[in-house]
């Protein structure tokens, strides 16, 4: 897709793992195992990167492929965006590796300016603590916060060019309901994630419930974000 198809008219879905974006949608999709190793890439917008639950199933061999891959796709200018990558502090076992290979993502990133997106289950002491030693040169998409404000505010100060997206938990979380009013409206994006039945029409229509915003101003907003978060158009 050019650029020049990108309208306020169109949805954009910031996160999805699946394939396949209708006309009215934009979609940002993650590359599967599969994806990366085959170096196939379909969509303008896909993110390469070792998911941080992937290590439970893959060995360090096949992690060292995968990076192998990556780098491929984003020296043959494939690649979107880098991630997704992260820590989730549910799986410990993984602590240390999950950190080595976020670095190693963050890295690349720079490098080659591109947006990261992040996977943050429990660890937002451990992202601060990463954006202090080393200040990020591209925006971070926060995908699936379930934060509380007081994190928003410190990552917000020390990286300004963090965003934060919201989808299935507009559903299920109190807590993401209370945030997404008071996060800066222009740091906001929508997502479906691995949601198979989730449209992404149907979060913006609870996004417009709890932002008090009509559609067309929610598509207009929501836009603008995307224009504003592509590095490439900075
Ligand atoms: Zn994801």
């Amino acid at each position: 897709m050019h650029k020049d198809e990108l309208n306020s008219e169109r949805y954009f879905n910031i996160h999805t793992h699946l394939p396949g974006s209708t006309h009215q949608e934009v979609s940002v999709y993650i590359l599967s195992q599969d994806d990366l190793i085959s170096e196939r890439v379909n969509s303008p917008y896909s993110c390469a990167g070792i998911h941080p639950w992937w290590p439970e199933d893959i060995d360090n061999n096949q992690i060292e492929k995968l990076k192998i891959s990556i780098l491929n796709l984003l020296e043959a200018g494939k690649i979107w965006g880098v991630g997704e990558t992260g820590i989730d502090r549910l799986y410990p076992e993984y602590l240390d590796l999950q950190k080595e290979l976020f670095q190693w993502h963050l890295e690349l990133a720079n490098k080659y300016q591109k947006p990261l997106i992040v996977h943050n289950v429990r660890a937002g002491s451990d992202f601060l603590e990463i954006i202090k030693a080393e200040k990020p040169q591209t925006p971070w998409l926060f995908h699936d916060f379930r934060g509380n404000m007081e994190l928003v505010d410190s990552l917000l100060k020390l990286h300004e060019d963090c965003y934060f997206s919201f989808g299935i938990s507009l559903d299920n979380s109190q807590t993401v309901r209370d945030v997404i009013k008071e996060i800066p409206i222009d740091r906001i994006f929508l997502e479906t994630d691995v949601q198979k039945h989730l449209d992404i029409h149907d979060v913006y229509i609870r996004a417009c419930k709890e932002l008090k915003l009509d559609l067309p101003a929610l598509k207009e907003q929501i836009y603008n974000n995307f224009l504003r978060f592509e590095p490439s158009i900075h």
